[in-house]
């Protein structure tokens, strides 16, 4: 069968931790060293082929500065996945991640799909939270974890085609 599945994903972390980056690298599969700011929030949409189904992703990537964080209920409300972006190098954006975990868990659909992206894995060498550390959150907490990097491409598409595996499609 060929059916299209819509589903609402929305990014949430901090500022500067590349949510943006990874979505232009998996809708348009290119980067910028420059990506602007985003301001409120900017939407985007990209299909993933599953065995079962055509998964099309409408995509909501919020602005992770702190003055827009009263907004960030507006996008993940009706999600049915979230993708919470860390910087490896930033453990503040870690703990920025955690929360924003805990309150999807507590407001969010009670379906939703989180994933956990680990991003800017190019930058191995200032790595400041390991790949365990963030597993075993991600393992405690039921969520998905995928160390990313929106520069080299490394698992962009895996993240969305490990989310489009967990969605239900009916
Ligand atoms: P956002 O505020 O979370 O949307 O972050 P942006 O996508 O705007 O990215 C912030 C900065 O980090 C930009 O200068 C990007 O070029 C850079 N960046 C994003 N992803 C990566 C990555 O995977 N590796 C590296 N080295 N830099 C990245
Ligand atoms: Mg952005």
């Amino acid at each position: 069968s060929n059916r299209v599945c819509h589903f609402k994903l929305v990014l949430l972390g901090d500022a500067a931790v590349g949510k943006s980056c990874l979505v232009v690298r998996f809708v348009r599969d290119e980067f910028f060293e420059f990506q602007e700011p985003t301001i409120g929030a900017a939407f985007l949409t990209q299909t993933v082929q599953c065995e079962d189904a055509t998964v099309k992703y409408e995509i909501w990537d919020t602005a992770g500065q702190e003055r827009y964080r009263s907004l960030a209920p507006m996008y993940y409300r009706g999600a049915a996945a979230a993708i919470v972006v860390y910087d490896i190098t930033d453990p503040d954006s870690f703990a920025g991640a955690k929360s924003w975990v805990k309150e999807l868990q507590r407001r969010g659909d009670p379906n939703v799909i989180i994933a956990l992206a680990g991003n800017k894995a190019d930058l191995e060498q200032r790595r400041k939270i390991s790949q365990e550390e963030a597993e075993s959150y991600a393992e405690e907490n039921g969520i998905l974890h995928l160390v990313t990097s929106a520069k080299d491409g490394t698992n962009v598409k895996s993240l969305f085609v490990e989310i489009a595996k967990k969605l239900p499609k009916n």
